[in-house]
């Protein structure tokens, strides 16, 4: 199979982590400025029915991994897009050009869910998971390695200089593909 990446002008950023690491927030503050397209797989498996129930104990849906790739594949080939899931092994490793890592403090990722209103289980769940960088692990399995990037998100600060860093990688990666 041919490498997808050396056709695409414009990039694909996955973002992932651990719930509460601020994947979503992190992807809106750089949507308008990157000029790519937001990809929120949570809203999609919810507004399509991608999933195959969900789960009372986790509050959490069961995805359907072949239907949210079938429903993904055309948008992400074309490139330009950011995708926002806090999973990464069920995309095919060609979709992506950058892999970003979120990552939070133990405390201050509890305080974030807790605000949230999660089940006990359930924020738990999400601890143990970020404890154990479980996604982090994911991801260097899942994608080469030069392309998995750890980002720490703890603070607004660190917010706003992960967003330039994203801004100044796509900006590079589109200048150097329109040589
Ligand atoms: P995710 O999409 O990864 O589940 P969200 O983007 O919804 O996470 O963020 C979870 C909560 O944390 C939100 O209330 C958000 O405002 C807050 N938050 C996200 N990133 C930061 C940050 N860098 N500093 C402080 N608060 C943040
Ligand atoms: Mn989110």
């Amino acid at each position: 199979e041919q490498d997808a990446s050396f056709e695409r002008i414009n990039p694909n950023i996955l973002i992932t982590g651990t719930p509460g690491t601020g994947k979503s927030t992190l992807s809106e503050l750089v949507l308008e400025s990157t000029g790519l397209c937001y990809i929120n797989v949570n809203e999609l498996v919810k507004e399509k029915g991608l999933h195959e129930g969900f789960d009372q104990e986790f509050q959490s849906y069961i995805l359907d991994d072949d239907k949210v790739v079938d429903e993904l594949e055309d948008a992400v080939s074309n490139g330009g897009n950011i995708v926002d899931y806090h999973s990464c092994d069920l995309f095919p490793e060609r979709w992506f050009d950058l892999v970003l890592v979120l990552r939070t403090d133990i405390t201050i990722l509890y305080d974030r869910l807790e605000k949230r209103g999660y089940p006990q289980k359930k924020i738990t769940e999400n601890i143990d998971c970020e404890i154990f960088q479980v996604i982090l692990e994911e991801a260097r399995e899942s994608y080469s390695s030069e392309i998995v990037i750890e980002l720490q998100n703890n603070t607004i600060q660190d917010m706003e200089s992960n967003a330039s860093r994203i801004e100044q990688w796509v900006y590079n990666f589109k200048a150097q593909k329109n040589q």
